[in-house]
């Protein structure tokens, strides 16, 4: 006399309707058996899928008109779904060992952490770096339109000073590789303070306070000098592009491709709140000091207005440039590179009580 194998229990759900039919299933004649209540079925097995087996979740097995089978795992199972592939069969296998689901959990932090570190700057770096020239400029011109609805307000310079002051920018950005797109615009900003920041596309605003602050051009020149860094470098583009660019690529796999105006509205956070990165500084300060020099200018006229910013203003002054940049000791006491002795100078510039370097 032969023993019957005692059927498995399971959870039948036809795919009309939600109901739960319990079952009774076994195997004959290479078939699935199910029965219960007003419920008989036969299905080959070659016409089923069954889910991988994970831990003690149910395996759920699918018929080919939708209905599903939910029950839980047994040996059995192996036998009547062995399976298709040796990359299935490693990964089954991989899974009863705590060490290699512990290392699979280390791995994928790891990459995650790999990924946030690494990966998301250096994609948001080749996406600045290859975002067309004209997408930059709009961006820019966006950024601005922003500000100037909530921060800034229409120069109170006379027109000669802010004349006076963009031939100077004009020097200094003439002979960098997108000199021509480069321009400087003045606001004033009694909420912002003395401040200068770059644009994507070009633009760099500079503030009526800050041209008030300095009582020497070549000081905002230094300044322009190291904003013309942060130009050359699209630094305000990388740094948003990389804070936001979770929420971008979020938005863009969720189908929502106008999400990424987020960057407008990051770039100006970016420049008035946030910090550059360390790198960022350091790059706008090499920068600048080498093209101060290549137009007869000390670099350390970076220094003296960064020590004229912190000394001619109130405690509870907003110091809004300084802020938002490292720490101004440390950048002052950087080592002077020796004084420029380039034909290039622009000596021709008028000066208004030079500060001595
Ligand atoms: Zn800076």
């Amino acid at each position: 006399m032969t023993t019957q194998p005692t059927p498995l229990q399971g959870s039948y759900f036809d795919g009309r309707d939600g109901r739960r039919h319990a079952v009774d299933v076994d195997l004959a004649h290479g078939r699935l058996r199910l029965r219960g209540d007003r419920i008989e079925r036969d299905e080959p097995l070659d016409a089923l899928t069954i889910t991988p087996r994970l831990a003690r979740t149910l395996r759920t097995i699918a018929f080919p008109d939708g209905a599903r089978l939910q029950l839980a795992d047994a040996a059995c199972l192996a036998v009547w779904f062995p399976h298709r592939n040796r990359l299935e069969a490693l990964v089954d296998r991989l899974e009863r060992y705590y060490q290699a689901v512990a290392l699979a959990i280390v791995v994928c932090l790891g990459a995650l952490v790999a990924g946030y570190l690494w990966g998301i700057p250096w994609l948001a770096d080749r996406i600045a770096t290859h975002l067309p020239a004209r997408v930059e400029a709009a961006l820019g011109d966006q950024v601005l339109a922003l500000l100037d609805r909530t921060d800034l307000d229409a120069s109170a310079l006379d027109v000669g000073r802010r004349t006076e002051l963009a031939d100077r920018f004009a020097v200094l950005a003439a002979g960098l590789p997108d000199g021509a797109d480069y321009r400087i615009v003045f606001r004033s900003a009694p909420s912002i303070g003395p401040n200068a920041f770059a644009l994507p596309g070009g633009t760099i605003v500079v503030t009526d306070e800050l041209v008030e602050l300095f009582a020497d051009d070549r000081q905002l020149d230094a300044v322009l000098a190291h904003e013309l860094g942060h130009q050359a470098g699209r630094h305000a583009l990388r740094q948003a592009l990389r804070g936001s660019f979770i929420a971008i690529a979020a938005a863009f796999f969720a189908g929502d491709v106008s999400s990424a105006s987020a960057v407008v509205v990051a770039v100006p956070t970016v420049l008035l709140q946030n910090r550059y990165s360390r790198q960022f500084e350091d790059e706008a300060d090499r920068f600048a000091y080498a093209h101060l020099a290549g137009h007869a200018l000390s670099p350390s006229w970076l220094g003296a207005a960064l020590g004229q910013l912190e000394t001619d203003l109130p405690d509870d002054a907003s110091l809004a440039w300084m802020s938002s940049h490292p720490a101004t000791a440390a950048r002052i006491a950087r080592p002077t590179p020796p004084a420029p002795t380039s034909s290039r100078a622009i000596r021709s510039w008028p000066t208004r009580s030079p500060v001595s370097c």
